[in-house]
């Protein structure tokens, strides 16, 4: 995948500047992630949103779920340190949305945030052209598959405008999605996938 770097930082100035959920009273104050400039990305990874550990740090997939994540590409057969060097990390919206407001777990972000941050995301696909994106998370998933469950989409490849999508769970470490045996049987069936994917696209 080659990369129009100059592209890339005039995208991380546009993030970094943005207040549009701020503005539309989406948010009470936006701290958007930082994009990264990879010099050799060759996968897109989308998640949901940025957590709280994101936030405070300030590069995507800071927390957890980065850990695991990393993880699940050794199992898939990536070198070492392939997640933070070659992945693309990036997520439906860009500012953490804050906690939930029953208080338990993180807030998912409205479909007005997410639509007001998808152009960044459109513009990541069109200058990275990824052969593979991997969407982490049901919210990322449907949004680029339509609404399923998730045991219906995770374990197998899908194929839009030229590009593989292989959606993974959330994979936060408290997803009790992966409690259940067959979920993780499924889990198992997606990186199986993915070794495959990384073969046969040289990733
Ligand atoms: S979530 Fe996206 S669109 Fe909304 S303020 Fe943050 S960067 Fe901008």
């Amino acid at each position: 995948m080659s990369i129009a770097a100059d592209a890339l930082t005039t995208l991380v100035d546009d993030v970094l500047a943005c207040r549009k959920c701020e503005l539309a009273g989406l948010l009470a104050a936006a701290n958007p992630i930082r994009p990264a400039v990879l010099e050799d990305a060759r996968v897109v990874l989308i998640g949901q949103a940025p957590g709280p550990v994101t936030d405070r740090k300030g590069y995507h997939f800071a927390g957890p779920a980065g850990t695991f994540l990393s993880l699940w590409l050794d199992r898939a057969g990536f070198p070492p340190n392939y997640f933070r060097e070659h992945v693309y990390l990036t997520s439906l919206t860009r500012c953490f949305p804050g906690k939930s407001p029953s208080g338990n777990g993180d807030r998912p972000p409205s479909r007005s945030e997410v639509a007001l941050c998808r152009p960044y995301l459109d513009r990541e696909l069109a200058l990275l052209q990824p052969k593979l994106v991997i969407l982490v998370g049901k919210m990322a998933i449907d949004t680029f598959l339509g609404k399923k469950p998730l045991t219906e989409t995770v374990g197998k490849v899908y194929e839009h405008e030229g590009r593989a999508l292989l959606p993974l769970p959330h994979a936060s470490g408290v997803s009790r999605w992966l409690n259940a045996p067959e979920n993780r049987a499924l889990l198992d069936q997606a990186l199986t996938e993915l070794s495959h994917l990384r073969v046969a696209l040289g990733l």
